[in-house]
């Protein structure tokens, strides 16, 4: 099914890694500019990401003994530094998501730069290391994307969705190349588990159980063909008490099995750049952006 399979370490049968996109009240800011700061409920409901998910998330991973990764917008880890000292404590890996999750797409490529290089300072200075490794809000990488994160040191980006396994993108200019770490739609918790008017984004929500299915089916797929299992959540969503509940229990189940490496997504490309530096593995390589120009069809109109 997969048909150049990577060799995961100590004979796994697949990489597992949580991300959690701590958006924390930035999109309702984003989203509403003038009023967004009177919209109390729908604050409410973002913060209680950081002030009640992410230290119940931090220590269940404490208690399973795994560490995994957390994206967070530059703003969010200025207003909410006890979130992050949380992530911190457990040894979790802290990746760039932004600065208010602005739209990159949008963006000129120097004010992209801009947020980009205010967000890497923010990060400094919160965990004393660069990040390596960036996730596109709303998955908006845009055609500079990729020549912005190889200057400035990237290892990796976890936006796309162009495989089931890692694989490489190159840089259409020549600049340079980044291990992408891949995701789908199918993995994201927003359409099980978020219905919001502040946000216009209303889907028929899933009991805890049906939402985590989806999970568990992509993962189960991962297990048998080595793939790479990387759910996007949410701490305002899955970070909810019976939804993460019954996630944590799905994760203890999982962890018994002893042969799904779990880890933080820096590792998971590390291994990769190990491989590929080895020679032992090739990864599918893959130009980006894709187009140089807009593709235009001509003919009657
Ligand atoms: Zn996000």
């Amino acid at each position: 099914m997969i048909s150049n399979p990577i060799p995961w370490p100590n004979g796994a049968k697949c990489a597992a890694c949580l991300t959690f996109d701590m958006d924390a009240d930035s999109l309702i800011h984003l989203e509403h500019p003038e009023d967004g700061y009177k919209r109390v409920s729908g604050l409410s409901m973002l913060r209680y990401g950081p002030t009640i998910a992410v230290p119940r998330i931090v220590d269940t991973y404490k208690q399973l003994g795994i560490r995994q990764t957390f994206y967070v917008p530059a703003w969010c880890i200025e207003t909410y530094p006890h979130a992050i000292e949380a992530m911190l404590s457990g040894g979790n890996e802290v990746g760039h998501h932004g600065y208010l999750h602005e739209n990159p797409v949008s963006k000129t490529k120097d004010e992209e730069a801009y947020w980009l290089d205010r967000g890497i300072d923010t990060i400094v200075k919160a965990t004393g290391k660069r990040p390596r490794g960036w996730r596109a809000p709303l998955y908006n990488f845009s055609n500079h994307s990729i020549d912005l994160l190889v200057e400035r040191g990237f290892t990796y980006d976890a936006s796309l969705m162009g495989h089931d396994i890692p694989y490489m993108i190159e840089s259409r200019s020549g600049k340079g190349r980044l291990v992408e770490l891949p995701s789908h739609w199918g993995l994201d918790d927003w359409p099980q588990y978020v219905h919001t008017m502040d946000l216009n984004y209303l889907m028929p929500l899933r009991a805890p159980h049906a939402g985590l299915q989806a999970f568990i089916e992509e993962f189960e797929a991962s297990y048998k063909y080595g793939g790479l299992w990387v759910p996007v959540l949410h701490p305002f969503a899955t970070g909810r008490l019976a939804r993460w509940d019954a996630m944590a229990q799905f994760l203890e189940k999982v962890l018994t099995r002893g042969d799904v490496w779990f880890a933080p997504m820096e590792d998971i490309a590390a291994h990769v750049n190990s491989l590929v530096k080895a020679g032992t593995w090739t990864p599918m390589r893959d130009t980006i952006p894709q187009y140089a120009e807009p593709v235009r069809v001509g003919g009657p109109a």
